[in-house]
């Protein structure tokens, strides 16, 4: 019998919806503002109100708090701070969580950082994407490869021992050869944790525009397969393990948050857009952080879509997702979680991918192969 069951929700996601500008491949829920202006100041409060009446259960200690955006750094060491107090006034935060934040090179410096650091975050991830000014221009990036190197240093000093930077390929403008600049400079500044993305072209943004109008030159198909392989090679070289598609860790340095969502747990969400993840229902709160502060002052409910995946939708996302990791997933998570034995279930699916050797049954494990890596987008779709 399908079944779900969802174990209680351990983690926190902070959504700050603010950038200073506004990147051409960019379609995160987020707004350009004036660092520190009303508006900002409205919505830091807000969020501080909606987690104050989140009302969890008691006794269920959060391991892991992530601050995402938009750029949570756009955000005064004060403002971003006080949201950290409210969370920890609410949630019984546990001593050895991890509290990560994400960090754009333009808006951070030590100072920062170390309020930060003092306030209890110990994890960030620097939004580098490449390390070439050029490269940046073409993305719109603001900041230059020098301010990414001053940032990870900055983290440093300020005595983060956990950062990661994001590093994206298949750039326009972009050769194997630049890509591997790149990866140089990561490694030479010895992250913890790199993530490697492709671009990808998202509806309604001005990179889509562009190459719907033949007006963006990307890498080919087969160039952008070489650039994912050489990521994989060099990682591994440098002994950052593949843990998941596109991320790549010292050991005891994967990203925890991001493991909530590998592992389809449950999860907090709080801020204009943020999506949670509580007692098998999807919640999507207002996008817009106007509205979104206008409801926590009427004291109106913020949750605009709830969606509730029926059992047989979990089980395809809790195989589409434990699949994403190196280690792949286990048939007995699988049947603790929805009541089914997956090989039974997905057999037409794992003999075609094993016969195609994208994917491998390892005693009770099912995980992908490198090749199946390579084309994990459409391997993985077919579980859902
Ligand atoms: S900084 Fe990040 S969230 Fe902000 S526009 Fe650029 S890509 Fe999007």
């Amino acid at each position: 019998m399908l079944i779900s069951y969802w174990p209680p929700a351990q983690a926190i996601y902070i959504h700050i919806p603010f950038c200073a500008k506004h990147c051409a491949y960019c379609d995160f829920n987020t707004y350009v503002e004036t660092p520190n202006s009303p508006a900002v100041n409205k919505t830091v409060n807000a969020i501080c109100a909606d987690i104050a009446r989140s009302n969890p259960p008691p006794g269920v200690p959060i391991r892991s708090v992530f601050f995402g955006g938009g750029t949570p750094t756009f955000l005064t060491a004060e403002q971003i701070t006080c949201i950290l107090e409210c969370l920890r006034a609410t949630f019984p935060i546990a001593p050895d969580a991890e509290i990560s934040s994400e960090a754009n090179p333009g808006s951070s410096d030590a100072e920062k950082f170390a309020a930060m650091r003092s306030a209890g975050f110990n994890r960030l991830s620097i939004g580098v994407q490449a390390f070439d000014d050029e490269l940046l221009l073409n993305l719109d990036r603001f900041h230059s490869a020098g301010e990414a190197e001053a940032a990870l240093n900055a983290a440093r000093t300020a005595g983060f021992d956990n950062v990661s930077l994001d590093l994206m390929f298949g750039l326009p403008g972009q050769s194997l050869a630049l890509l591997e600049a790149s990866i140089d400079k990561a490694l030479a500044l010895q992250p913890e944790h790199i993530s490697l993305y492709a671009l990808t072209l998202e509806p309604g943004t001005r990179f889509e525009r562009m190459h719907t109008g033949g007006k963006l030159k990307l890498p080919d198909e087969d160039t952008e397969l070489a650039m994912y392989e050489t990521c994989i090679e060099r990682m591994q070289a440098a002994g950052l393990q593949q843990y998941e598609v596109s991320n790549f860790a010292r050991e005891g340095n994967q990203c925890r948050h991001n493991l909530v969502y590998w592992n389809n747990e449950q999860y907090y969400a709080f801020g204009p857009g943020a999506v949670s993840c509580l007692d098998g229902l999807r919640c999507r709160r207002e996008r817009s952080p106007g509205a979104y502060n206008q409801k926590i002052s009427n004291a109106d409910s913020v949750i605009v879509e709830t969606d509730e995946p029926d059992s047989s939708e979990s089980l395809g996302e809790t195989m589409m997702l434990g699949l994403r990791l190196r280690e792949g997933i286990t048939c007995e998570r699988i049947m603790q979680r929805h009541g089914i034995d997956p090989l039974q279930y997905f057999a037409p699916q794992l003999e075609k991918f094993q016969r195609e050797g994208l994917l491998v049954i390892d005693g009770s494990r099912l995980r992908l192969t490198h090749q199946g890596l390579l084309l994990a987008n459409s391997v993985l779709s077919e579980f859902l």
